[in-house]
């Protein structure tokens, strides 16, 4: 099959979080498994161009309608560690893509907007014609209403969306104005509740439901949680459009790229280990506490990887960093905040714990000191407000980090309770889950491990190793992409 994903991120090239890992992971496997992968990126100023083989001009003549009229774009090809990836560059005075950032600008949904009527522009000019088009997150939302409503009037009928929802709650949108710009006139047609209208803001289209009602099936990123969408509050008010929608609608685990994710093969780690040779990670605990300025000594290290977001359980991360203190355990942390408020409090934290032997805070992103910390630390807490899949304790689970998580979204699917889990046998558990959001619940989850690490240090690592032995690669969530590709392809 041929296969194009339409994405904001694609790892490493461009990483802001865990999308790019996606996008870069699924299009590998698939290519493993024998079909034909594209991946259309915007061609942003900061993106990592040092992971990019053979940046060519692929097409220099791209005219994207936009309002009243339309932008020149060229269109850049090259590879990703062997994907083929391009890259569309639109030459406009509002430099859609030269904004020293991916994201996090008033008129993101614009940029995105025009982003997705130029890969359709892209693929119509071009001849490219792919079976299916994977489109990921609120970034390309409108992407499968164009493609229906315009393009397949222009050669394209024969193209089916998948869409992936990463995230409800950045859903992307705005007044109708939008409408305008990407062609699509007829507001009381497209402003109907059953197509675009968002279902609380009035005169506002939603793009993360234009891409729910347009698409031929649309999932999420694990299994729980699609039910929590579906279900619970965790659709953000997309709750009943999913409910609507719910034949095509359903949870697809994420996997982990086990060629970019792995002790054994990982060139940024001190020593390579698997399970195995398990005892050899104490050298890259070692390097971990060289590299930090951490203290050496017998003590466990309890680390935090992720964004600094609300999402995150931010409130707790911090709350885990002090009571590791008062467990005598070290503490690492690396996050980039999204808001003043909270990078403001990490920054009082790092301050305050300038000196300290036990605690290291980065502050910031930092892709090879995240695998350091991986290798290098103990147990890793994950104690999201809510989390669609997590990548964060997969990763950890490979590099013998035990996890200690909250049971919400995708952390529900992969991480099962070393003393309570009952639909697992005690060999296939591998970490540690709590559910409240207080800090008695989470002090409660860091307790155990800790106990198991201080008083029975087999026993806790026999739980290290069984979590290494866990599979969450790629494979199987790609045979399931497959099988919905297959479905709805013409
Ligand atoms: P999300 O997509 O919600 O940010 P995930 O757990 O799905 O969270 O994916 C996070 C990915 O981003 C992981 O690969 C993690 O290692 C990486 N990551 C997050 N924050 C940082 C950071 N500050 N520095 C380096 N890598 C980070």
């Amino acid at each position: 099959m041929y296969i194009v994903q339409v994405a904001s991120e694609c790892a490493p090239v461009i990483k802001a979080g865990g999308l790019g890992d996606v996008v870069f992971g699924l299009s590998r496997e698939l290519e493993n498994q024998g079909h034909t992968v594209d991946v259309i990126l915007p061609k942003y100023d900061c993106m990592r161009y040092d992971h990019i083989w053979g940046l060519h001009e692929d097409y220099n003549d791209l005219w994207v309608p936009w309002g009243g009229g339309s932008i020149h774009c060229t269109v850049f090809g090259g590879k990703v560690h062997g994907l083929n990836c391009f890259f569309i560059e639109p030459h406009s005075n509002e430099s859609f893509f030269n904004r020293g950032k991916y994201y996090g600008d008033n008129d993101d949904n614009l940029r995105f907007a025009f982003f997705s009527r130029a890969v359709l522009e892209y693929m119509c000019v071009t001849s490219k014609r792919p079976e299916i088009v994977h489109c990921h997150d609120w970034q390309t939302g409108l992407l499968p209403v164009m493609l229906f409503e315009q393009y397949k009037y222009r050669g394209m009928d024969s193209q089916r969306v998948c869409y992936t929802i990463h995230n409800f709650k950045h859903q992307g949108g705005g007044s109708v104005d939008i409408l305008r710009a990407v062609q699509l006139d007829n507001d009381s047609y497209y402003m109907s509740p059953d197509r675009l209208k968002d279902n609380t803001l009035p005169n506002h289209i939603n793009f993360m439901k234009s891409g729910i009602v347009y698409s031929n099936a649309v999932n999420t990123v694990s299994p729980h949680h699609a039910w929590e969408a579906r279900f619970g509050n965790e659709g953000y008010s997309l709750g009943h459009t999913l409910y609507v929608h719910e034949d095509k609608f359903k949870g697809i685990l994420n996997g982990l790229d086990y060629k970019v994710w792995n002790p054994e093969l990982d060139e940024y780690i001190s020593m390579p280990f698997g399970p195995e040779d398990f005892e050899l990670k104490a050298y890259n605990k070692k390097g971990l506490r060289e590299r930090l300025w951490l203290e050496e000594k017998d003590r466990p290290i309890i680390a935090y990887v992720g964004r600094l977001d609300d999402q995150k359980g931010v409130g707790l991360v911090h709350h885990a960093l002090e009571y590791a203190l008062r467990r005598s355990a070290q503490f690492v942390l690396l996050g980039s905040a999204t808001s003043d408020a909270i990078k403001n409090l990490f920054w009082q934290t790092k301050n305050r714990l300038n000196d300290h032997p036990d605690v290291h805070l980065e502050l910031g992103f930092n892709e090879e000191l995240s695998h350091l910390i991986y290798a290098g630390a103990d147990m890793m807490v994950v104690p999201s407000n809510y989390e669609p899949c997590g990548l964060t304790q997969m990763i950890a689970l490979k590099y013998g980090t035990v996890p200690i998580v909250r049971g919400v979204g995708g952390l529900v699917n992969t991480v099962f309770d070393y003393d309570y889990d009952e639909t697992h046998l005690p060999e296939e558990r591998n970490g540690f889950v709590f559910y409240q959001t207080d800090v008695t619940a989470l002090e409660s989850a860091m307790h155990r491990p800790l106990e198991l690490w201080y008083t029975d240090r087999k026993a806790f690592n026999q739980l290290a190793i069984q979590g290494m032995r866990c599979d969450y690669s790629w494979r199987q969530p790609v045979e399931q992409y497959v099988e919905v590709y297959e479905k709805i392809k013409v």
